[in-house]
């Protein structure tokens, strides 16, 4: 069982983070397990976004950007 975080974002997504590696996922090649993952952590991340929706915010703020340029 490898030991992983939980972050709860602003976005109200979560994330889930490696903390650890159990013994078989570092004696495989790509890390892999098999194991059910144990949760070690769970934190709110209070101003952040997850990963998908800051990109998102990436292109809106590029497009207001662009249009403000017209
Ligand atoms: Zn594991
Ligand atoms: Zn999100």
């Amino acid at each position: 069982m490898c030991q992983y975080e939980v972050i709860h974002f602003h976005c109200g997504h979560a994330g889930r983070r490696l903390i650890k590696h159990c013994h078989v996922a570092r004696n495989t090649a790509d890390h892999q397990c098999f194991g059910a993952w144990s949760i070690k952590r769970e934190w709110v991340s209070a101003n952040q976004l997850c990963q998908s929706c800051n990109q998102q915010q990436a292109v809106i703020r590029r497009a207001h950007q662009a249009q403000m340029r017209i």
